[in-house]
């Protein structure tokens, strides 16, 4: 970062494309074109695709909302697809059922760091002519192996895959960051001149485009970081076999499914509550011993004003709903001691054993 000062090239400095080989590389060989946010990394996505306005595209009904924001932006019409109750991530017969001549793409999201069924929905969406994106802003580092025994990187295996640098994503910067990731080297060039004002050289514009990019001392950072990605990861998969170990035979609780054939990176280490009108005593309870808990995501798109000219209704997306009702997410993150990881897992048990009494105040 230093150097980066000394030099003075705040933007498009060589940081930017070190990191960009360097994040390339460790996906397989993948093209990364760096841009300024996850959100951004959607819409330039979109934008590659050249849709006919009004064109729909399909998302989960449990995501995050910058999912669908850059499809309603770009007007394009954002239809939800509901999820699987087990991995939370897209149910490929919703996908199939919502698919219509009009449909451009596909959204998957790799929710809290394990891949959608991307055998599944790369076979429907090569079978219906419509791209496939991978928002990979939560499972950058996951891997798929597909039914022929191939391997693939989460966000690698779609038209164009996306991933973003926010500070609590598995690899953070010290700021907004975000990527596009694709294997078609013509349309990374596009990518990158969508993201940069569409100008194929300096005020010579051929698309309208955005401002959208890495800064350098952000890249800089992420240079450092990537360097420390694996053994972060495999810290944040060793605090989920803990938790798995301690959680697994509680009653009133599901500890996060996995699917056999994604590795997954625990952005998030999230409980599925068998009662959800426990949850919010759970939460209170875990927060008075020092526990935080978040919920991720309390609301499903379709429950969001923003969205309400959608025309959803309640009851349209039951599992989403369902999930938004009685998911629990538990603190992780690579530098949880194994010390912290029992006392959550034994906050956590002990509401469960209404045993709570004996549970000590904070660690
Ligand atoms: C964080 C996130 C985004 C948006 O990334 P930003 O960098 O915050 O714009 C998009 N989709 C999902 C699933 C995310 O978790």
């Amino acid at each position: 970062m230093q150097a980066v000062l000394d030099e003075a090239a705040f933007i498009q400095g060589p940081a930017v494309g070190l990191f960009a080989e360097e994040l390339g590389q460790y996906l397989g060989g993948a093209h990364v074109v760096p841009c300024a946010n996850g959100t951004d990394a959607l819409t330039l996505a979109l934008m590659s695709l050249d849709l006919p306005a009004g064109a729909e595209v399909i998302v989960p009904a449990f995501t995050y909302i910058a999912t669908l924001e850059a499809a309603a932006l770009l007007g394009l019409r954002p239809v939800l697809a509901d999820v699987l109750p087990d991995t939370f991530n897209l149910d490929p017969a919703a996908v199939a059922a919502a698919l219509t001549p009009r449909t451009g793409a596909v959204v998957a999201v790799h929710l809290f760091g394990q891949c959608a069924d991307l055998e599944a929905l790369a076979a429907l969406c090569q079978q219906h002519g419509v791209a496939l994106i991978e928002d990979n802003a939560q499972a950058l580092g996951a891997t798929f192996r597909f039914a022929d025994g191939r391997v693939a990187h989460a966000g690698a295996v779609g038209t164009v895959g996306t991933t973003s640098f926010f500070p609590s994503k598995n690899l953070g910067c010290l700021g907004d960051g975000g990527a596009l990731l694709c294997a078609d080297p013509a349309r990374a060039a596009l990518l990158r001149q969508l993201a940069n004002h569409g100008q194929s050289r300096k005020y010579h514009h051929q698309r309208i485009g955005l401002n959208s990019r890495l800064d350098t001392l952000q890249a800089a950072a992420l240079r450092l970081k990537l360097q420390q990605l694996p053994a972060n990861q495999a810290a944040r998969q060793a605090v989920a076999a803990r938790y798995d170990v301690a959680l697994a035979q509680v009653p009133g609780l599901a500890v996060p499914a996995r699917d056999p054939r994604s590795t997954h990176v625990f952005h998030q280490y999230t409980l599925t509550l068998v009662e959800p009108a426990r949850r919010a005593a759970l939460r209170e309870f875990l927060a008075h011993h020092g526990i935080p808990t978040m919920i991720y995501y309390p609301l499903p798109v379709h429950a969001q004003p923003a969205y309400a000219y959608l025309g959803y209704r309640v009851g349209n997306f039951p599992v989403a709903e369902q999930l938004c009702a009685a998911v629990l997410s538990l603190p992780i993150h690579p530098l949880l001691t194994a010390e912290q990881v029992a006392f959550v897992g034994e906050g956590v048990q002990a509401f469960f054993a209404q045993s709570s009494r004996s549970f000590p105040k904070k660690i």
